[in-house]
């Protein structure tokens, strides 16, 4: 596979993360996190990131701290948070490189201190609650700790203690109980945090489902990941801007293959699936190892020549196989596997429904053998209009 011909690759449009940012901003009225983890959830970290900062992203969030100096290498110089660390994490670099770093924990602040005392530098620390998704945060009981260690390393001047925050357990659900107790639990650890007389620049609660759907959960800031790049976190649930959202990432291939096969044919591995009649196959030369999930088998659609066409049994690790019917096409005819939806092409969330998951898992896995370009790099107000126009 050579890079001017590539089989098959991940399109990223950086005007409609551009766009998602931008609307976020306006509608929430709020600063926004841009969340670029996981590798800017598959559509690529760095490119993410540059196109977030462009359209007024004030902090940027990634779950671990490699994530983080890897923005730092590639010249970011924005606020960025961090959330997901292990004993014996190297918080000197964070500090070194101006990184927000999160405690859940007394232990942690301890690391963070011993960090800050190595680099001659306070670090720059954010506290999480636990409010009732019981993952990562202190809970209620070893929060009153957790903020007064924190105050007592701000005094000894080792740490500044920048933000106080939590996350949702079922924000894409607006009427589920857990988001109005989370949220009164949230306010009650702040009422903690102002009594020991931290001042914390920035609190947060609101991922993208409660950014869009729980304008009370916006507080100082929106942790926004999803939607910065044009998916709907709660589909089907009403009230939200979400269609309003572009899909930044489209992938696509090309086919290998095209050829007629009778009426009785069995088709890829175990024979899954039976031609009941004659028909046109072709070869698509991605598979599981480029993220293609293998529960995709005789479920998902792909979108040839202007129609959506069935997958045909199992998705092998480089290729699969996909119904034409009556058309007799040529190799080489593109395969948009997922895209925005605008032609009638798939989208991340038609994959999940036929896989039974979400759309985040859906874009975040791609990888293997795919390769990944950018569309509309640059910032100009032409193609952002053209995109936010489309
Ligand atoms: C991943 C993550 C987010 C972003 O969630 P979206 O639903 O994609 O907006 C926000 N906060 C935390 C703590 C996360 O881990």
């Amino acid at each position: 596979m050579s890079a001017a011909h590539p089989h098959a690759e991940i399109v990223v449009d950086l005007a409609a993360i551009r766009h998602n940012v931008r609307l976020l901003r306006q509608v929430t009225s709020t600063e926004v996190m841009v969340v670029v983890k996981a590798n800017g959830y598959g559509h690529g970290m760095i490119h993410s990131a540059r196109a977030a900062r462009e359209a007024g992203a004030s902090w940027l969030g990634v779950a671990m701290l490699d994530e983080a100096l890897a923005l730092r290498a590639a010249g970011d110089t924005g606020r960025i948070l961090t959330w997901l660390a292990i004993p014996g994490e190297d918080y000197a670099e964070a500090i070194r490189h101006d990184i927000d770093v999160t405690a859940y924990t007394l232990a942690e602040v301890a690391e963070v201190r011993a960090a800050s005392r190595v680099v001659g530098a306070p670090a720059r620390l954010q506290l999480k609650v636990d409010t009732g998704l019981s993952r990562g945060g202190a809970t209620e009981q070893q929060w009153p700790d957790l903020v007064a260690a924190s105050r007592a390393a701000e005094v000894a001047g080792e740490v500044t203690v920048t933000g106080v925050w939590s996350h949702f357990a079922a924000s894409d659900e607006p009427d589920h109980p857990a988001n109005d107790r989370q949220e009164a639990s949230f306010l009650a650890a702040l009422k903690v945090v102002e009594a020991a007389g931290l001042t914390p620049e920035v609190t947060h609660l609101a991922n993208s489902a409660a950014a869009l759907l729980r304008p009370t959960s916006r507080f100082d800031l929106v942790r926004c990941g999803l939607t910065a790049y044009g998916l709907d976190p709660a589909p089907g649930v009403p009230g939200s801007f979400a269609e309003r959202l572009i899909p930044a990432m489209t992938v696509r291939a090309r086919l290998a293959l095209t050829k007629a096969i009778p009426a009785g044919a069995g088709v890829s591995y175990g024979h899954t699936w039976t031609a009941a009649e004659a028909t046109h196959v072709g070869l698509v030369p991605i598979g599981y190892a480029e993220g293609v999930p293998r529960h995709a088998s005789s479920r998902a659609e792909v979108f040839v020549a202007g129609s959506r066409r069935p997958v045909r049994g199992r998705i092998c690790m480089d290729q699969f196989v996909v119904d034409l019917g009556a058309d007799d096409l040529p190799a080489g005819t593109e395969v948009v596997i997922i895209g925005p939806g605008r032609h009638g092409e798939p989208t991340a969330q038609d994959w999940a429904t036929a896989c039974d998951t979400i759309n985040y898992e859906i874009v975040t896995r791609w990888g293997g053998r795919l390769r990944r370009c950018y569309v509309n790099e640059t910032e100009s107000l032409a193609t952002d209009e053209a995109s936010d126009a489309r």
